[in-house]
């Protein structure tokens, strides 16, 4: 379950920053006062009450789950700044939710620091053999954690550009997936998350039919909430959006969707 109360608004903070302690600012777009958000997955309440109180102190967004399964579908809606993930959690581990946020051009960008006990450091290989950035053994202290969030951050600051790939343009419409923006002659058109993952994993097979099993399965994912699983719902959503250019989602009778190849 996600534990209760973990919605934190930037505003509503509990606890002071000191002054002048400069809580880091947003990746992307976002007001300079805007803070860098972490969402943490760990099972045991008391690692977790630690952590969220001194990330918070130190100028952090903090949302907290103790579910692998619900931690993964939280980091997908949420698309934070920084993943802090337990390696052992009920119903997914930590090295399967890193594996998966990878394979999402969505959240492959997401820098994850994985939490590991003593004695694992298997895991810790296995870890970063799936695209984890950095691992703290526990215990740790609350300035060395702190110390390699800011290390990870500036590093991955500075790879955004390698994240340019994600982005497709054709015609008027522009996907990137790693900003998650999508913009249809220059104006910037709100996408949910699905419809995002949906749209860029077509773009990126342009030409290619799939079926909507197949689109389930790859492109929004086995975990996807209930209301997510309409394939079709989510195609007219985006359609819609996509205005003058919504001819570029083809609908193949019977058999599924394709994004139109440019030769056509
Ligand atoms: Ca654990």
């Amino acid at each position: 379950m996600l534990k209760a109360g973990s919605r934190v608004k930037s505003h509503g903070i509990r606890g002071s920053v000191p002054a002048g302690s400069g809580a880091p600012g947003s990746r992307g777009n976002g007001a300079a006062t805007m803070k860098k958000s972490i969402i943490v997955i760990e099972d045991e309440s008391d690692i977790l009450e630690v952590l969220k109180y001194n990330l918070e102190r130190e100028g952090y967004r903090v949302r907290t789950c103790r579910d692998g399964d619900l931690g993964l579908r939280l980091v997908r809606e949420e698309n934070p700044d920084l993943v802090l993930l337990d390696l052992m959690l009920p119903s997914l581990d930590g090295i399967e939710i890193c594996r998966r946020l990878r394979e999402d051009p969505v959240t492959r960008g997401i820098p994850v620091i994985m939490l590991t006990a003593k004695g694992e450091e298997s895991d810790v290989v296995l870890g970063l053999g799936v695209g984890a950035d950095d691992y703290v053994t526990k215990p740790f202290s609350t300035g060395e954690l702190t110390a390699r969030i800011r290390a990870v951050l500036r590093r991955t600051e500075h790879a955004e550009s390698d994240q340019q790939r994600e982005r497709i343009e054709r015609d008027g419409v522009v996907i990137d997936a790693a900003k998650h923006i999508v913009s249809v002659d220059g104006e910037r058109v709100t996408f949910t998350a699905t419809e995002l993952r949906l749209l860029h994993f077509l773009a990126s097979h342009p030409g290619r039919v799939f079926t909507r099993d197949l689109l389930l399965g790859r492109a929004i994912g086995e975990h996807a909430f209930v209301g997510d699983r309409n394939i079709d719902v989510h195609v007219r959503s985006i359609r819609k959006k996509l205005g003058r250019y919504r001819d570029l989602l083809e609908t193949i009778r019977g058999v599924g969707y394709r994004f139109l190849d440019e030769e056509i």
